[in-house]
C-alpha cells in the first residue's frame, strides 16, 4: 500500500507589509506583492511536512474575488462579485505567477518536485508535483449576482468553466501536476447535479493531466451523481462529516476506478487531532474503496488556524505516511 499526502488549500496567511529599501521602492511603484512571502511561507510549510502534492497555498483574496476580478464579465462593486456581460476568458493567465513562485521554492527546498510530475511516479514516491487550484463554474456563480447578459444561471456556468478551462490549461503548461476544481456549492442542492457536471467536464475532458474535484460539506444528496463525474479524484471531507464515509459505502461499487481524496484531519478542531482519530478515518475510506493507492489530506480550509495548529496537523499525515496503516 502506498500513502500520498495533499493539501486542499487555503493556508493560513497574511499580507506582508515592504520592508527594506527595495520593497519599499516597489511598493512606490505599485509593483510590491504583498502575498508574496505568505506564498513563500505556506510552500516551505508543505515542503516541511513532506506534502506529495502542494499547491500556493491560495492565499490570494478570497477564493471568488481571485478569479471574478480577472474575467471578463464580472465587476467586483464593495466586496461582491457582479456579472455584468458575457464572460469570457481572462486577457492574462490569472494564478501562473504564483504557480510558478510555488514551484520554484519548492524545488529549491526538495529537488523531488518535478513539472508535470505524473501521478504514477508522485505514488511511486519518485517525484513530487504542484497543482493548479480552480474555484469552480457552479460556485463562481452562485457567488456573484447576475445583472445583465444572463437570464439564467445555467449559461453563465457553462462561459465561466470555459473561461476557466483556459486558466487550466494555462497551469497545465506551465507544469501543474494536476488541476482541482473546487465546488463546495454542489453540496448546498442549489444548482441541478447535471449543470455542474456538464461545467466540471468542460474542464476536465480537455486536460492531459489529472483533475480532483474538491467538494466540502455534507454530501448526503450528491455523492453518488459525484462519482459519476469525469474526473480522476474526489475530494471530500470525512473527519469533520464522518457521515460521507457511510454515503460514500452505500454508493460505491467495485467497479469505479476513481481515486478518492480522504479529507482526515479535521480543520474545525481547535487541537491537534488525535492520531488514532485520523488512522482510523482513513482506514474506514480505505476498506470501502478497497485502493492500493491513498491520497490523504486535511479537511478543507485551514485559513482560520494558527501556524503551529496547521503544521502540527500537516505533520499527522506525514507520520501516518511513514508508519502506514
Ligand atoms: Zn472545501
Amino acid at each position: 500500500m502506498t500513502i500520498i499526502t495533499t493539501v486542499v488549500g487555503s493556508y493560513p496567511t497574511h499580507s506582508f507589509k515592504a520592508n527594506g529599501f527595495n520593497e519599499k521602492l516597489s511598493e512606490t511603484l505599485g509593483l510590491f506583492d504583498p502575498y508574496k512571502q505568505s506564498i513563500i511561507n505556506s510552500v516551505e510549510a508543505f515542503v516541511k511536512a513532506d506534502i506529495d502534492i502542494i499547491c500556493d497555498g491560495q492565499v490570494r483574496e478570497d477564493m471568488v474575488k481571485i478569479f471574478a476580478s480577472k474575467i471578463n464579465g464580472f465587476r467586483i462593486e464593495d466586496n461582491t462579485a457582479y456579472v455584468k456581460g458575457k464572460i469570457t476568458p481572462a486577457p492574462h493567465p490569472i494564478s501562473v505567477k504564483d504557480f510558478k513562485l510555488a514551484f520554484k521554492t519548492a524545488k529549491s527546498l526538495n529537488p523531488m518536485f518535478k513539472l508535470n510530475a505524473p501521478l504514477e511516479d508522485i505514488f511511486n514516491h519518485e517525484a513530487k508535483g504542484v497543482k493548479g487550484i480552480l474555484t469552480g463554474p457552479t460556485t463562481l456563480i452562485h457567488s456573484s449576482l447576475i445583472e445583465n447578459f444572463y437570464s439564467s444561471k445555467e449559461n453563465a456556468i457553462y462561459d465561466i468553466a470555459r473561461a476557466l478551462l483556459v486558466e487550466a490549461k494555462e497551469l497545465e503548461n506551465n507544469g501543474a501536476c494536476a488541476i482541482q476544481i473546487d465546488e463546495p456549492f454542489i453540496s448546498t442542492g442549489a444548482e441541478d447535479i447535471n449543470v455542474s457536471k456538464t461545467a466540471v467536464e468542460i474542464i476536465s475532458e480537455e486536460l492531459d493531466i489529472p483533475v480532483i474535484l474538491h467538494v466540502c460539506g455534507d454530501l448526503k444528496d450528491v455523492l453518488g451523481d459525484l462519482l459519476d463525474f469525469n474526473v480522476d479524484i474526489l475530494d471530500f471531507e470525512f473527519s469533520g462529516m464522518p457521515q460521507n464515509i457511510d454515503y460514500l459505502k452505500r454508493e460505491w461499487s467495485s467497479s469505479r476506478d476513481k481515486y478518492i481524496g480522504i479529507g482526515c484531519v479535521n480543520t474545525k478542531l481547535d487541537s491537534i487531532d488525535e492520531k488514532e482519530d485520523v488512522r482510523s478515518t482513513v482506514s474506514s475510506v480505505k476498506n470501502i474503496i478497497k485502493q492500493d493507492n491513498i491520497i490523504i489530506d486535511p479537511d478543507c480550509g485551514m485559513r482560520t488556524l494558527s501556524n503551529e495548529l496547521s503544521e502540527g496537523k500537516l505533520n499527522l499525515l506525514k507520520e501516518i505516511k511513514e508508519e502506514g496503516l
